[in-house]
């Protein structure tokens, strides 16, 4: 069982990662190393980028204001991306914002924005989707960056849909099937789920949806959640039911 530092700050870089290399932290991560967390010289940070796992590194300021990060040890291998897509009707922003953070950290390993009918926010804006997902992936403890998908109408992304992937379709309507029942036989499949928008499915969208053979219907409890709500709902859920649950990281001991 892998067993997680939870008390090291993580960084994501985009740079190659392997012992003795130097990294220079850009100006944000500079200051949020000195003047936030009020680290010094010689303390350590975990740094990833998705590809060569988590490294420890050593701080040392770099000129006026900068850090540069020099790379000692590896702290874990590299594990494989999750495959769990995440589909969703974008949101006003604030919203965006958090469910974009819980859906990684539930372990989402695609965010795949789509547009509905009742779809209040037209443009989305990715750069801000992506911050997100970087600060949650280094406070969450995983070693990749999820996909952003670029927003696509629902319709198109259903006629498009890869054979062999379930799509989990949270419905609001009281006569969704019981969840528990509905999700277990997807144990094993790649999976993807969908969450609808603040004005919920249209009944076009619903009945087309409901007729998809590689589409599950399952309701979330018999209240209305937020949209936000929903997306930790589900996909806690599909984790516990189908996902990765099953193994969950041993957390280091408080010493
Ligand atoms: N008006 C509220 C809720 C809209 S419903 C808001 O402003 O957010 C938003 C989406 O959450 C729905 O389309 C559905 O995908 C999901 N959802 C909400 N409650 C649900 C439930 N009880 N069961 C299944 N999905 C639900």
């Amino acid at each position: 069982m892998e067993r997680y530092d939870f008390r090291t700050k993580r960084l994501f870089v985009e740079v190659p990662l392997a012992a003795g290399r130097q990294v220079e932290a850009s100006p944000g991560q500079s200051n949020y190393l000195f003047n936030v967390l009020r680290l010094k010289a010689g303390d350590h940070v975990l740094l990833f980028n998705g590809a060569d796992g988590e490294w420890r590194a050593e701080l040392a300021p770099a000129g006026r204001r900068g850090c540069r990060l020099t790379v000692t040890d590896q702290t874990r291998p590299q594990s494989p991306a999750s495959d769990l897509w995440y589909l969703f009707a974008p949101l006003r922003q604030a919203r965006l914002d958090y469910m974009a953070q819980k859906a990684v950290e539930m372990g989402a390993g695609a965010l795949l924005p789509v547009i509905t009918a009742h779809t209040q926010v037209g443009r989305l804006n990715m750069a801000r989707m992506r911050a997100n997902a970087i600060e949650a992936a280094e406070q969450c403890g995983v070693l990749s960056l999820p996909e952003i998908g670029e927003p696509r109408p629902l319709n198109q992304v259903l006629a498009g849909w890869p054979a062999g992937r379930h799509l989990v379709f949270c419905d609001e309507t009281p006569d969704a099937a019981d969840p528990l029942a509905a999700l277990k036989p997807l144990r094993g499949w790649p999976l993807a789920v969908l969450v609808g928008p603040e004005g919920g499915f249209s009944a076009d969208e619903r009945d087309r949806l409901r007729a998809l053979p590689f589409v599950t219907p399952v309701a979330l409890g018999p209240r209305i959640l937020r949209a936000d709500t929903a997306a930790v709902a589900a996909l806690a859920l599909v984790q516990a039911l189908a996902g990765d649950w099953r193994a969950a990281p041993a957390r280091v001991p408080d010493s």
